[in-house]
This record gives C-alpha cells, sequence and structure tokens, in this order.
C-alpha cells in the first residue's frame, strides 16, 4: 500500500512518501528528519492525534475549561474520550497545565487543561 503523508511535526511540512505492506516491512522518503519518518509510520500503522475537548467547570463566569491531551492518543480513542470528557466536572481554581486525568482512559497521556480558570 501506498500512502503520501505531509508532516505535522513541525512547521515545515514534509510531504513524505510511505509504502508498506506491514509493520516490519515500510519505507518512507522525503522526510527531513528522524521524527518525520516515526510521523509516517505512525500514520501507517496506528495513525494519533492529540486530543483537544472541553470540560464542564464550576467557575465564576466560566461554564467549561479547555482541555487536551498531553500527548497524542491513538486515533480510535478519541470518541471514547470525548464522550468520557463529557462527563467529567471540574471544581476550583485550575492554572493551564494542570493533570484534569491522569492516564486518560488508559491512552498513556494525561488529559490537562489548556487555560488559566
Ligand atoms: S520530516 Fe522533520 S523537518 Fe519535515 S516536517 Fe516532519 S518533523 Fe519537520
Amino acid at each position: 500500500m501506498k500512502k503520501t503523508i505531509t508532516c505535522t511535526v513541525c512547521p515545515r511540512g514534509c510531504e513524505i512518501e510511505a509504502e508498506y505492506t506491514s509493520a516490519a516491512d515500510i519505507a518512507v522518503k522525503g522526510h527531513s528528519c528522524p521524527r518525520g519518518e516515526r510521523y509516517a509510520k505512525d500514520e501507517c500503522l496506528a495513525p494519533k492525534r492529540v486530543f483537544t475537548s472541553s470540560v464542564r467547570i464550576d467557575a465564576p463566569g466560566r461554564r467549561m475549561l479547555p482541555v487536551r491531551t498531553s500527548a497524542p492518543v491513538a486515533k480510535d480513542m478519541l470518541i471514547p474520550c470525548a464522550e468520557a470528557a463529557h462527563g467529567i466536572r471540574v471544581e476550583g481554581h485550575v492554572n493551564v497545565g494542570d493533570v484534569i486525568r491522569r492516564d486518560f482512559l488508559g491512552t498513556g497521556a494525561d488529559l490537562v487543561a489548556s487555560m488559566t480558570l
């Protein structure tokens, strides 16, 4: 299988060609650094994304707190993450980067606040 991938790891946006049949047989070209090679392989075999959403917060003048995962999570976990985030309610003062849920849904990434409220 062949795939053309635009690397989003940095602003350079290299266009990477990937050809693969399995995890053991994958060739990539067009990347400018090892991070791009890793990104392209992940996109072929196990794509990941940073999950972003908002959760309810009890804070003066605010009802919603923007949140994100501290690292990319498997793409097929985005909907379960959205469903779980819907049920989260935060109380009190929150600083940007505060952990709202550690190892969110077992993804290995924490759910963290994207804003100080
Ligand atoms: S391959 Fe490397 S240099 Fe190119 S966009 Fe990805 S991270 Fe940036």
